[in-house]
């Protein structure tokens, strides 16, 4: 469970050490304000994506399932920053699939944590592997990093590709290939 109360503390602090005034008219409802927040975009700590990939449906063929253009936000953990951009799941089933949106949550609950993309891409593909147990899973997240672009290095427009594969997909670069091809179009 998020502790707001101790966010609003850590908060109130944080505004001190820049220099600020945390009892300004302006700063006085912020502390609560990002204790709300922090509990709306770190939801995923108190998630399980068993809770989305439990429910599955039983199907003859074994043909790839992908679902591109998941958009999502998630929070790097190195600068407590944003950063955010489009996933792409593809998974071949092994006599059942998940109805569509779940990969979409299954998506979401990684990204509502303190993250690091390569960490995310890969926590995806094992839950899907092992919840769904299908013949194999790709995952490729496109990201733009605040910390990327708004400090440090400052490349806006930049994005950071990471993918992870399991089984069959490991092994099938035409498999892969067609993944590629897919989410290109
Ligand atoms: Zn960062």
């Amino acid at each position: 469970m998020v502790d707001k109360h101790k966010i609003e503390q850590a908060v109130k602090l944080l505004l001190e050490g820049i220099g600020e005034d945390p009892n300004r008219e302006g700063l006085k409802e912020t502390p609560a304000r990002i204790g709300r927040m922090y509990e709306e975009i770190f939801r995923g700590m108190d998630q399980d994506a068993s809770e989305h990939l439990s429910k599955t449906f039983s199907v003859e063929n074994s043909e790839m399932v992908l679902e591109r253009d998941i958009v999502f936000y998630s929070t790097c953990e190195h600068h407590l920053l944003p950063f955010y951009g489009k996933a792409h799941v593809a998974y071949v089933p092994d006599g059942k699939v998940v109805g569509l949106s779940k990969l979409a949550r299954t998506v979401e609950v990684y990204a509502a944590r303190p993250q690091i993309q390569e960490q995310m891409t890969g926590q995806i593909a094992d839950a899907i592997m092992e919840h769904l147990a299908p013949k194999g899973v790709m995952v490729m997240l496109e990201a733009e990093h605040m910390c990327m672009t708004m400090r440090g290095v400052k490349k806006p427009g930049s994005k950071t590709m990471t993918v992870a594969v399991r089984g069959c997909f490991a092994k099938d670069e035409m498999l892969q290939n067609r993944f590629w091809q897919m989410i290109k179009g």
